[in-house]
């Protein structure tokens, strides 16, 4: 399975995509926990991500460009993958293309996780997460448990404010790549609203459709 996620910030996706990966034993590549990890580690990649994501902004496409096709040439990859976060623009899904056409590696799914903008912010600013487990939590939809509740960390960009940003940057700049992937018949929208569990049922549907 070689696929693709997106969808708004806070949509789900993070928390679809560890579910899918164990159900399809494919590695997870999520180039906004790349970043994460890029920054923690103080590198000079890291550093430059770090200036746009806690203003909300898109990291340059070359940059990131060069963190995916660096990661593609893994050979972990060879069972499939699911793109987390990745591409975001019309050039990152043109460069994409184009890498996995030299690799003569086809997509077999880009599935759109569909989350209305009313319901985002408070998805975002709810969001926790274990920083030893990397579990993903929310303060209402899914409280963490009373023994790590001390532990659990926001991200720096999980603000009203940044997050009003890249839900305007997803509607500018990442949605204009559905009708690029729409034309190549590999669009599967799926309705992100409903329990954790039920979306999950709707994506594994979809990918089987
Ligand atoms: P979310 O989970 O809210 O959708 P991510 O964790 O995927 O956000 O990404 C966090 C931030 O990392 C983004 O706001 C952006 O600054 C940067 N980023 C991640 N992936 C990309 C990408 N493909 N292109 C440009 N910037 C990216
Ligand atoms: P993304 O990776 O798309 O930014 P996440 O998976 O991190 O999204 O989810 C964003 C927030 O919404 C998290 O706090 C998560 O616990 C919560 N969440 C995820 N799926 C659902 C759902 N189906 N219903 C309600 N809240 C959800």
């Amino acid at each position: 399975m070689r696929m693709i996620f997106i969808g708004p910030p806070g949509a789900g996706k993070g928390t679809q995509a560890a579910r899918l990966v164990a159900r399809y034993q494919i590695p997870h590549i999520s180039t906004g926990d790349m970043f994460r990890a890029a920054v923690k580690a103080g590198t000079p990649m890291g550093q430059e991500a770090d200036r746009y994501m806690k203003a909300g902004q898109l990291v340059p496409d070359e940059v990131v460009i060069g963190l995916v096709r660096e990661r593609l040439g893994m050979d972990d990859v060879g069972v499939g993958f699911m793109l987390d976060g990745f591409p975001r623009t019309v050039p990152q899904a043109e460069a994409l293309e184009v890498a996995l056409e030299a690799d003569g590696i086809t997509l077999d799914a880009v599935v759109v996780l569909e989350v209305d903008d009313s319901l985002i912010v408070n998805r975002i600013t709810g969001r926790r997460s274990d920083p030893e487990t990397g579990e993903i939590y929310h303060l209402e939809f899914k409280p963490p448990p009373a023994d790590i509740a001390h532990r659990v960390v926001q991200r720096k960009d999980d603000t009203e404010e940044a997050c009003r940003k890249r839900l305007a940057s997803y509607h500018a700049q990442t949605a204009p790549i559905i009708p690029f992937y729409a034309s190549r018949g590999l669009v599967k929208a799926v309705d992100g609203v409903g329990t954790p569990d039920e979306v999950t049922e709707r994506i594994a549907a979809a990918l089987q459709g």
